[in-house]
């Protein structure tokens, strides 16, 4: 730190001081105020801060959070790292995650989808993650598209960064595909709706088992590096390797897992170190945090989108086992609901569901459509309180999932 200009050491103390003060005040953790301070005071406060450390970039629409976890736990055999472990994924955020530890040679950082060209030419990052893409509550099929051309041109123009990418999710194949050394992974692609065509001509992409390839133009899936299947994981050298140790639930999680052992390598961290401390992770963020409440054990699960949804289907309990759904449509959720039609919510047929959140009207006329038989409830202790003693999944959208977190305690 102390080798930074002395405009730039301003400002990194300054943002320290905003972000305490924003701490004390109740409001976060301050690490957006902060670094946004901090880049106000000296416009190039993220390129001095990044400069001499090894840094990795964790995006998608997907996983960002729990993958960047998931590589921090795997290196810390090489000291101390620096990260946004609180999932504020843009330039503030990652300014003030790398002002926090100054003296850490080694970096994580989140990044918005948007956010990765910026960051990337900023930071020089050393090795950038992609893991998939698909629409949000914000974003629909041809932004996201224009999203991947982005990342190509970023990618081209930082031919020193070396890519992990998820070669099963073609979109993502396509945003990697310009960049000079690119690790792929087949990590699995579980939401499908959004890769039907071919995001360099527009013609049909076929699928065969994992294989897909275009009808129309020489674009297809690139022969991975690492192979996820099932519990398992085979890495470049043919060594398999299990992943039943993760306490990290679903094939999303597993998926997670094998992107972070594909970067953790290029730091020389093998799979037989990495693993145990993937293990080590239990919950990022409140994510699959259990919590007990009048004898019950409510878990939290967080969807913030349709490939989000399945995940969460993927992990809950089996079935008839009580599920509540809350929906929110403030700021962060997107005021627009219209994506839960994109859902299938048969999946939750048999099962008691309780629907509940500011948007829950919205949800009750999806689930009726799906055949789905619910309860419709006010707020979610509500529902906490009909299901009888023991096990209830609970998934909702941000804010939703935000203020139940904050309703039973602030779990982390
Ligand atoms: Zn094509």
């Amino acid at each position: 730190m102390s080798d930074l200009p002395l405009r730039a050491q301003m400002a990194v103390a300054l943002g320290r001081t905003a972000a305490k003060m924003s701490r004390l005040a109740g409001r976060g953790d301050g690490s957006v105020i902060g670094g946004r301070i901090g880049l106000k005071l000296d416009p190039e406060l993220l390129t001095r801060l990044a400069r001499d450390r090894k840094l990795v970039l964790v995006s998608a629409t997907n996983g960002k959070t729990t993958t960047t976890r998931l590589i921090t736990s795997a290196m810390t055999p090489l000291g101390q790292i620096a990260t946004n472990a609180f999932g504020a994924n843009m330039p503030t955020g990652h300014v003030s995650a790398l002002a926090a530890a100054p003296d850490a040679k080694y970096g994580v950082l989140e990044c918005d989808e948007k956010y990765v060209p910026l960051v990337l030419r900023e930071t020089g990052a050393n090795v950038v993650a992609l893991m998939n893409l698909s629409r949000d509550q914000m974003d629909r099929a041809a932004e996201i598209w224009l999203l991947a051309g982005k990342w190509r041109k970023a990618l081209e123009a930082a031919p020193h960064s070396h890519v992990i990418a998820n070669c099963d999710d073609p979109l993502v194949t396509w945003g990697a595909s310009t960049a000079k050394s690119v690790t792929w992974v087949a990590a699995g692609q579980h939401w499908r709706e959004d890769s039907w065509s071919c995001p360099e001509c527009g013609g049909p992409l076929d699928r065969e088992g994992v294989d897909w390839g275009c009808r129309e133009c020489s674009f297809s899936r690139p022969k991975p590096d690492w192979i996820l299947h099932g519990e398992r994981v085979t890495a470049p050298g043919g060594r398999t390797y299990e992943l039943t140790g993760l306490q990290l639930p679903g094939r999303a999680n597993r998926s997670n897992a094998v992107i972070a052992l594909a970067v953790v390598s290029q730091f020389g961290v093998e799979p037989e170190t990495a693993l145990p401390l993937l293990a080590q992770v239990k919950s990022v963020a409140g994510r699959y945090t259990t919590v007990e409440h009048e004898g019950r054990t409510i878990r939290l699960l967080l969807s913030k989108n349709p490939a989000g949804w399945l995940e969460a289907f993927d992990v809950l309990q089996p079935a008839p086992g009580p599920v509540a759904l809350s929906i929110n449509a403030q700021g962060p959720d997107g005021r627009d609901t219209s994506w839960l039609w994109d859902v299938d919510y048969r999946i939750l047929r048999g099962r008691p569901v309780w629907a509940t959140g500011e948007r829950r009207l919205d949800l009750a006329a999806r689930l009726e459509a799906a055949d789905v038989d619910f309860t419709l409830v006010d707020d979610i202790d509500q529902a906490v309180m009909a299901v009888p003693p023991g096990h209830l999944d609970v998934i909702a959208n941000y804010t939703a999932f935000q203020h139940i977190r904050t309703r039973y305690g602030r779990v982390v």
